[in-house]
């Protein structure tokens, strides 16, 4: 996986004009704030603090683009469900969503889910964004705050409640737990050629 330590940040994206060239692969992350998505891209692209360029003042609100490896991008959403978002906030980067999914580089979305609080309203909205269109991978985050029995359960109930729409795991950034399924999936969806699968 070392192709994946070479994660440079490409940068952020305010409006339709500002999007990377669409050439290549993208995958997208998100998920609700304090999901534990910035640890999760940090885990898996091996890079600690890679996903922390996201978090600094006036990115946060914006779609934040990392470059992976020659023309294999990663692209983090804004985390959604926080109280804070303004109604200006989400009328400006809403539009940006949808320019995203027309983009034919975007491969696929992994969405981080909290194991302990499992699908949330916004959550579904973003599977719903993706249904048909892209690949959806589901990490079910901090699993390390669970035991077997509990991490069985959360695992199974959003394995129902997603069927046929994507597919779902554990994952631990703190223990490592899941990082190598996740990257194994990252990696093929960065393989494909744009909109390869899915419907085509
Ligand atoms: P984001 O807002 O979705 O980017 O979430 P962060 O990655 O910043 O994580 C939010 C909080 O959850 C932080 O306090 C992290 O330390 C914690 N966290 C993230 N991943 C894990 C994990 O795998 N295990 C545990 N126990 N805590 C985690």
């Amino acid at each position: 996986m070392s192709r994946l330590g070479e994660a440079r940040f490409l940068g952020s994206v305010a409006s339709a004009a500002q999007f990377p060239a669409d050439a290549g692969a993208e995958v997208a992350f998100a998920g609700r704030s304090n999901a534990g998505k910035s640890s999760a891209i940090n885990a898996i692209t091996k890079r600690r603090g890679l996903a922390r360029t996201s978090k600094t003042p006036g990115r946060t609100r914006l779609l934040n683009y990392f470059e992976l490896s020659p023309m294999k991008r990663l692209v983090d959403l804004p985390g959604y469900g926080y109280a804070g978002v303004t109604a200006s906030e989400r009328a400006a980067w809403l539009p940006l969503l949808e320019t995203l999914r027309e983009r034919s580089s975007l491969t696929g979305l992994f969405l981080i889910v909290d194991s302990r609080r499992g699908l949330t309203e916004g959550d579904e909205a973003l599977i719903e964004w993706s249904r048909g269109v892209h690949r959806l991978h589901i990490l079910l985050s901090k699993a390390d705050k669970l035991n077997r029995g509990e991490a069985a359960v959360a695992l199974r109930t959003a394995s129902a409640q997603l069927g046929s729409r994507g597919t779902v795991q554990l994952f631990s950034a703190l223990r490592g737990f899941g990082v190598d399924e996740a990257q194994a999936t990252l990696t093929a969806w960065l393989s494909m050629a744009p909109r390869e699968g899915i419907g085509q």
